[in-house]
Order: C-alpha cells, then sequence, then structure tokens
C-alpha cells in the first residue's frame, strides 16, 4: 500500500465528504452514468470542466468530471468509462484499475467518499461555441459546459476518437452533448484531427479544449500548430496517460 493510501486511511473519513449513491445506468456497454446524492452538494457552485476525487476503494483515489450538479437535490453525475486496460479477470482486478472497477461495481444506495467539485480545466465563462477534443473520458467534460451554457444546443462541438464510435450516440443522448462527432481512435485517429482543425477553421474564435490521453493530446496539439490554429486557443488537460495510474 503507498504512503498516499495510508494517510488516507488515517485522515480520509475527515477530509472526504459522503455520498451515497443514488442511480446508475450503463447508456453503452463499459460506460457508467452515477448520481450521487451528498449534503456536501446543496447550494454549491461549481464550474463545467471540473474534477471531483472518489475514494474507489482502499484509498485508492480517482478523478472524474461532474456532467452535472443539481444545487437544490444535492445530486451530481459523473460519467465513468471503464477503459479497456481494466483487467477482466476477479484476481487482477483486485489490484488494477480500481476506478474501473468500482463504477463496474457500484449499485444504488452504495456508499462513497469524495473531495469536491473543484475547478480543473476552465475557459472563459462567456467562451462559446466551444470545441472539444478527447477519448472516452472527455465526453462529461463536453457535457458539462454543455449543461452549464445557456446559449443552445450548438455551443459546445465536440469530436472523439474513442474505441467503439458506434456507443457514440447512445452516450451523447445521455448526458445531453448535441454536436457529437465519434471516430475509432484505432483507425480513425487521422479522421478525427481533420474533423477538429475544421471546426477550427468553422468557428475561428472558439476556444479548443484538448484532453484525456496524453499522447493523443500531444499529437493532436502538433496536427493544429501545423494546420495552422494559434496555440493560445488551446486549453489542455491530461486525464491520463499509458503506464500511469490515477493522474492528479
Ligand atoms: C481532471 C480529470 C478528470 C477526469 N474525468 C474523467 C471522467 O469524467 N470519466 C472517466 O471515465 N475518466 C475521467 N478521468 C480519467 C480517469 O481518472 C483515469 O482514466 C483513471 O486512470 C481511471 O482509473 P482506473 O483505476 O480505472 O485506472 P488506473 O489504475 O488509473 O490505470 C490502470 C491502467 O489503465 C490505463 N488507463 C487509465 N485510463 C485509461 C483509459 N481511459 N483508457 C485506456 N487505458 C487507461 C493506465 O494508463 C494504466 O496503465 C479524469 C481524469 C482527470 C485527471
Amino acid at each position: 500500500m503507498r504512503l498516499k493510501q495510508r494517510l488516507l486511511g488515517v485522515v480520509g473519513n475527515r477530509l472526504f465528504a459522503k455520498g451515497e449513491i443514488l442511480a446508475v445506468s450503463d447508456p453503452a456497454p463499459r460506460f457508467r452514468l452515477i448520481e450521487i446524492r451528498s449534503p456536501a452538494f446543496w447550494d454549491r457552485e461549481w464550474v463545467p470542466g471540473a474534477k471531483i476525487q472518489i475514494n474507489v476503494g482502499a484509498w485508492n483515489v480517482r478523478t472524474y468530471t461532474p456532467v452535472s450538479l443539481d444545487p437544490k437535490w444535492g445530486t451530481l453525475k459523473i460519467l465513468a468509462y471503464r477503459h479497456a486496460s481494466a483487467p477482466e479477470t476477479e484476481a487482477s482486478q483486485a489490484i488494477e484499475a480500481p476506478g474501473s472497477r468500482w463504477a463496474a461495481q457500484l449499485f444504488p444506495g452504495d456508499t462513497c467518499r469524495f473531495i469536491g467539485p473543484r475547478a480543473s480545466l476552465r475557459v472563459p465563462e462567456t467562451a462559446s461555441p466551444l470545441i472539444v477534443y478527447g477519448d472516452e473520458t472527455v465526453i462529461p467534460t463536453a457535457a458539462s459546459y454543455r449543461f452549464q451554457h445557456s446559449g443552445g444546443a450548438d455551443t459546445v462541438h465536440a469530436v472523439f476518437a474513442v474505441d467503439n464510435p458506434a456507443q457514440g450516440p447512445a452516450v451523447a443522448q445521455a448526458v445531453g452533448l448535441a454536436n457529437a462527432r465519434f471516430f475509432s481512435k484505432a483507425g480513425a485517429a487521422a479522421d478525427a484531427r481533420a474533423a477538429l482543425a475544421a471546426l477550427g477553421r468553422e468557428h475561428p474564435d472558439a476556444p479548443i479544449i484538448l484532453a484525456g490521453h496524453a499522447q493523443s493530446i500531444r499529437t493532436a496539439r502538433l496536427y493544429l500548430r501545423d494546420q495552422g490554429v494559434p496555440m493560445s486557443r488551446l486549453k489542455i488537460k491530461v486525464y491520463w496517460a499509458d503506464g500511469r495510474t490515477g493522474l492528479d
């Protein structure tokens, strides 16, 4: 057990708020929409692109993006992607990808401990439209901006390079994301980047969020630079990287 885990084992219950799992649904295999209820969310102000950090078991802490927050009812939704690196066998699940395992095993009525939401990826509140690019883990980020914007369905334009693009529309619908395009990260990542650059040209004043997988962000950034997109338009946030665990 790591030092951070050991320390949190001592003070975690005092630092982390308590919540109850209110509802769980699967808009597509591997995607889990989780609604958490807690007094900590009452009258809570939050900004899109924020983060919440959750004890996913044995004080392993993993980071998620609130899709929406209802300060009146004290509820918050996250969309967890149970990624393909998450091992399938019971034995290895005990030690790896605890966030994916936590999401897969949740039931309404379960309790959890969390910190947040706190600001993470920020763009000016007035930024509209906004362009978002990333993988499955960035769908909630785009949805959070969509949720908070009042300007209508076309204020967030998203391009996602994902494992299974056919699942995209159902997931996007579940989180209220209207303008999202999905490409295969294995076979069509170049098409995804081209679609991103086209959006950048179509909306020359829109900030562009690049988030999710470190190496994919880097490739997209270099591509946009080569396409003449000003780097000042980019807001970048790494959510995960190959071989690394529990970033942030
Ligand atoms: C600010 C922030 C916001 C985030 N918001 C969300 C969110 O809303 N929803 C969400 O699902 N995730 C989100 N993430 C990403 C999530 O925290 C990571 O994917 C995390 O590593 C998952 O934890 P795990 O225990 O399943 O895997 P870990 O134990 O952390 O990682 C195990 C292995 O899996 C790999 N891995 C991790 N994530 C992925 C992935 N997505 N695809 C393929 N391989 C992966 C790692 O490189 C590592 O080798 C966010 C991260 C940050 C920093």
